[in-house]
């Protein structure tokens, strides 16, 4: 059966999915996302991600034709259309259908739409294995410029990066932000490891405030392992003895490579195989928890 996409109020199939070339979203990159995984039928996190989508709306005064927990309830059903278990969820608002122009008064509305499928970023034997990852040259973009928390539709910097880490014959690249310091991945938050301590950049440097990322610090802390937010340069991943990155799309997934030093002994470490096994048990065990309708306002 053909997938069904949530487009604007109905459900379609796929062939049918069909938006303007004078969406703005296309035309300019004017609009907002979210991704979103659903593990055992339950969607992990929906609240978090229906907050964050609300608040890149907020912040680009794009009117969402849904109140929140409609839109939530939507994001389930497209999953139960789609006789998904498991699923990658694609939330996308458009500003809508406008002018040639830049002018977003000109666009009709917010255009929504939902897609619900199977998505494995990387192979299952690199998340055995581990990545191998560049730093980009592509710094990301500063925050005063496009802020990184609004997870707008305008993700060519992403691209870029992802571009360079590829043509450098690596899995994926670690983004530096305009001084130097180590942001996150093209798609991902990053995290190092070094005699037990686990750090994270803080996401003012540049970063987008990951869910997966918060899980993972929240599920460390639980562990009673030591967890500080605090910044780092590419130095620092060189000489970590465990790298991994974290994010919806890609997972938790172990980096025993940068710019060609290998991580610790090159194999994923003891702290990340931990906190991957314990992030596996709470995007099964939690995903009911994930969607309280309370928690939505
Ligand atoms: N950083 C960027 C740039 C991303 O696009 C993503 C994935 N959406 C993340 C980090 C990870 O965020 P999350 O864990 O909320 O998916």
């Amino acid at each position: 059966m053909a997938s069904q996409i949530f487009l604007d109020g109905e459900f379609v199939d796929r062939e049918n999915a069909k938006l303007s070339v004078f969406d703005h979203g296309l035309l300019y990159g004017d609009g907002i996302f979210e991704g979103i995984r659903a593990y055992d039928g339950n969607v992990f996190k929906l609240a978090e991600h229906i907050r964050r989508l609300y608040d890149s709306a907020k912040s680009i005064l794009l009117d969402i034709p849904y109140s929140q927990v409609e839109m939530a309830e939507l994001v389930c059903e497209t999953v139960r259309r789609n006789h998904l278990s498991s699923a990658y969820i694609r939330l996308v608002v458009t500003r809508g259908t406008g002018d040639l122009g830049l002018n977003p008064y000109t666009c009709h509305g917010a255009r929504v739409f939902i897609i619900a499928e199977q998505l494995a970023m990387f192979s299952s034997s690199l998340y055995e294995e581990g990545i191998k990852t560049v730093t980009s040259p592509t710094r990301r973009n500063r925050t005063d410029a496009l802020n990184p928390k609004i997870k707008t539709l305008n993700y060519l910097n992403n691209i870029l990066i992802k571009m360079e880490a590829l043509a450098a014959g690596a899995n994926e690249a670690i983004v530096l932000n305009s001084e130097g310091y180590v942001v996150e991945g093209s798609g991902e938050n990053i995290f190092i490891v070094r005699d037990g301590v686990i750090t994270t950049p803080p996401c003012y440097l540049g970063a987008l405030e990951g869910i997966t990322r918060a899980t993972i610090i929240d599920l460390a802390l639980e562990l009673g392992l030591t967890v500080r937010e605090q910044s780092f340069t590419r130095h620092d991943v060189y000489v970590a003895d465990e790298v991994f990155l974290t994010g919806t799309a890609a997972e938790m997934v172990p980096v025993v490579e940068c710019d060609d030093r290998t991580i610790g002994d090159g194999t994923p470490g003891p702290i990340t195989k931990r906190l991957h096994q314990v992030f596996q048990l709470c995007t099964r065990r939690d995903g009911m928890k994930a969607y309280p309708q309370e928690a939505i306002s």
